[in-house]
């Protein structure tokens, strides 16, 4: 053995690599949790019983196969893919982000987004190497439409990313901006991701733009995810394309990329969709009556919104200091939520709230009463 302890040397690692710092994930034991628009329903206990026989039984010895196959029939049918359009897994949508930089990543190449937005979009942009380019929302949180468009005439991007609706504001954009950022990106054979993570909780999808008019929607992919109708914890996004975009990303995608337990959770969840579809109502539901309980609390105004998450800004402090005062006294009263008042100039004072179950939004609403009353 050697006596001397040796450091390793990271010189293969890239620089871009290690001018990154990894995904911060909140410690938050024992926490009312606001902050990662998760479900907060678990499953009925006849369910869990059921779902344990169900992976009980799998062939863990085996590759996944059939199964998988199973689930892509399941979602079409669940999704409604139109014809002509296929439909490819992925290990959560962030992989699909990850698989989308891959294939685009010619040398040069650049993916914009408007911003504030996912921060994925331009991690993984920067992390294979492309250049990343956002372009900012307006102070309504609108698609800034004649900027979006002059950066996409001047930087051509591979991909332009929208979420539909936008984490973290939670507004659909405008139907005729996205037509115009489409028709322009389509111009040079870009291509347009409409990110609808958010789908089970919003008011409008563009699947059914794609469906009644394909040509217009040629350049067009749409990304879902499993995560914020209740299976954060395993893994399963999707995309939906016209098939030969779906047979190119296909050749990026790793042979098993989506496990047999990923895969027979989204099944089980796929046939038990009432349950998780009630789940989705009552969050609906309960976002409503956050919405109106927020702004009967002087200093604080809150963003309608569309997905399971809701921006509030707090007035009470011109300098900025109120978000994270606010974001603190929260903890102290144990809920975690996610202050994003740093992230964007638009965001200023705004915090981001998951919406919960009302034993969790009860106690939010009170302590967030109590706080801004202490702060007058
Ligand atoms: C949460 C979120 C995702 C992440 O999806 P996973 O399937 O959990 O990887 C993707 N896009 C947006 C806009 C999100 O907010």
């Amino acid at each position: 053995m050697n006596s001397k302890q040796s450091v390793p040397d990271l010189r293969v690692i890239r620089d871009e690599v290690k001018a990154l710092s990894a995904y911060h994930v909140q410690s938050s034991s024992g926490m009312i949790k606001l902050d990662a628009m998760e479900n907060p329903f678990t499953l009925p206990a006849d369910l869990q019983t059921q779902l344990g026989q169900t992976l009980g039984a799998l062939e863990f010895n085996r590759y996944p196969g059939p199964g998988i196959e199973a689930l892509k029939a399941q979602l079409v049918d669940y999704v409604g893919v139109p014809a002509g359009h296929d439909l490819m897994l992925g290990n959560g949508s962030d992989e699909l982000i990850s698989l989308l930089s891959v294939a685009c990543m010619k040398k040069g190449a650049v993916v914009l987004a408007p911003e504030p937005g996912f921060v994925m979009y331009a991690m993984s942009a920067q992390l294979m190497g492309l250049t990343y380019v956002g372009v900012p929302l307006r102070e309504d949180f609108e698609l800034d439409v004649p900027k979006m468009l002059d950066a996409i005439d001047l930087h051509k991007p591979c991909i332009v990313y929208l979420a539909y609706p936008n984490n973290p504001t939670a507004n659909l954009w405008e139907a005729g901006a996205i037509e115009r950022i489409i028709e322009r990106v389509s111009r040079y054979a870009g291509v347009v991701v409409l990110d609808e993570a958010y789908a089970p909780f919003s008011g409008d999808s563009w699947l059914s733009r794609m469906r009644d008019d394909p040509s217009a929607n040629a350049q067009v992919i749409l990304m879902r995810t499993l995560s914020k109708f209740g299976l954060a914890g395993a893994r399963l996004g999707y995309l939906v394309a016209q098939s030969p975009w779906v047979e190119e990303l296909n050749k990026v995608r790793p042979p098993y990329n989506v496990s047999v337990l990923n895969a027979a959770c989204a099944s089980f969840a796929l046939e038990h969709r009432a349950v998780f579809e009630a789940q989705a109502e009552q969050i609906k539901w309960e976002r409503e009556r956050l919405f109106t309980a927020l702004q009967n609390i002087s200093g604080l105004t809150p963003y309608a919104s569309q997905a399971n998450m809701m921006l509030v800004r707090l007035g009470l402090d011109p300098s900025d200091a109120g978000a994270q005062k606010v974001f603190e006294a929260l903890k102290v009263h144990g809920i975690l939520v996610k202050n994003v008042s740093k992230m964007h100039p638009v965001l200023k004072g705004c915090l981001r709230l998951t919406i919960g179950s009302s034993e969790e939004n009860d106690p939010l609403i009170k302590a967030l009463g109590l706080i801004c009353a202490q702060m007058h």
